[in-house]
């Protein structure tokens, strides 16, 4: 018998020797500032939990609830039997809260992008997307057949450049709202305008920006007040902010019929369980109403930025919870991570291929869970693990 282990392994001892080898840690607790990962008590900065809604009681309450009503598993996807009067109930909530005519349940965010761009977009069409987007947008343009072209991180010349040419039947403009480990915002503005004078259509991923952005926590579109004829595909998570699983296309009638008839992704994959949409009717609610806790993370950011400046730590121009802080060398980011760590503090340490060779970086993600005092004191350890990490010392 041949084993595949052999030819495996030598891929995975030069990921090793690249300094870029991956392990996972195991958390003992529910996500929450508070948290035990392997053995070790820490304050997590490595969550995407931005409002602290992943353990709220409601929100269990509620998963409880269903999960006593509907049983655990869906048993079957949307179209067969496993479309629920919770799923349709969070559906309904979720388009009013966007202010969408409609809104459709995917099973994560990653089968939204990859069933929105396949179902729209084919041979003959031009997608156009950031090089900084998420994998997922990402592996859809690869996947869609369509011509598939990506522009320097927010660079509009570039992407006039794509634009210019006639032809395309049909032309794609995907962005993330929030850039996942940058943390700055797309500039959706220009992105419109530029979309309307072409006849493109903007699709954009706010997997970040939802619960955070916004008065009721609508994300960038409404920070920016943009409706649906500015951005008629909407993409939101709801792993992140939301506290629970799963994922939304926000949009028109239209779109969203066209995604049942013809998003795979949609089709050929079992329901979320009812008790997760339920868990997340209630997580909306408070997503939506308690504005306290979008106020207390933005205070956090801001004192979180000022901290760090004053140390001379160096930071990336970002308003939101994701603050990276740029290290570069692949075996630097992960030392001081490791310090950071042992010093009680979890922050992730982002490497290639997530980021672009050479953009290793560690990504603080803040909460409305944290406390100012847990903040100061990161500020604090960064900086000790910062001089005690030497750039040259961290390098292979
Ligand atoms: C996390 C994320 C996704 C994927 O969402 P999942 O529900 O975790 O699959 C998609 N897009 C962006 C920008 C993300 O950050």
């Amino acid at each position: 018998m041949t084993s595949p282990d052999r030819e495996l392994r030598v891929a995975l001892e030069a990921r090793q020797v690249e300094k870029l080898y991956r392990r996972r840690l195991t958390l003992e607790t529910p996500q929450g500032a508070r948290v035990r990962v392997d053995g070790r008590a820490c304050v997590n900065f490595a969550s995407n939990d931005y409002l602290g809604l992943a353990n709220h009681p409601e929100v269990i309450a509620a998963f409880v609830r269903a999960a006593e009503t509907y049983g655990v598993g869906s048993g079957a996807s949307h179209l067969i039997s496993g479309h629920s009067r919770a799923h349709q109930a969070l559906e309904e909530e979720l388009a009013a809260f966007t202010g969408r005519p409609r809104a459709l349940l995917f099973s994560t965010g990653y089968m939204a992008n990859m069933g929105v761009i396949n179902a729209l977009m084919g041979p003959g069409d031009l997608l156009l997307q950031d090089r900084l987007n998420h994998a997922s947008l990402l592996d859809g343009g690869f996947l869609c057949r369509a011509r598939f072209e990506r522009y320097p991180h927010g660079d509009m010349e570039t992407l006039d450049g794509l634009l210019a040419p006639v032809g395309p039947r049909r032309i794609l403009i995907a962005t993330d709202g929030v850039f996942s480990m940058d943390g700055d915002l797309a500039p959706l503005g220009e992105l419109a305008a530029r979309a309307d004078a072409r006849g493109a259509w903007l699709m954009v991923d706010d997997a970040h920006g939802f619960g955070v952005l916004g008065d009721k926590g609508g994300g960038i579109v409404e920070a920016l007040g943009l409706g649906l004829d500015a951005v008629p595909i909407l993409i939101g998570t709801l792993g992140k902010a939301f506290g629970t699983f799963g994922a939304f296309v926000a949009g028109s009638e239209a779109l969203i019929e066209t995604l049942i008839q013809f998003g795979r992704t949609y089709i050929y994959t079992t329901a979320l369980p009812p008790a997760v949409a339920a868990a997340t009717r209630a997580s909306l609610r408070l997503l939506r109403d308690e504005g306290w806790r979008r106020d207390h993370l933005r205070a956090l950011i801001a004192r979180f930025r000022a901290g760090a400046a004053a140390l001379g730590i160096p930071l990336l121009p970002s308003t939101t919870p994701i603050q990276p802080v740029p290290v570069g060398d692949d075996g630097r980011v992960q030392a001081i991570a490791g310090h950071l760590r042992a010093a009680g503090h979890w922050v992730g340490a982002i490497r290639p291929p997530t980021v672009p060779r050479g953009t290793a970086r560690l990504r603080i993600a803040l909460s409305a869970a944290h406390s100012e005092a847990q903040v100061d004191a990161l500020v604090e350890a960064l900086a000790t693990a910062w001089r005690a990490v030497p750039a040259a010392q961290g390098k292979s």
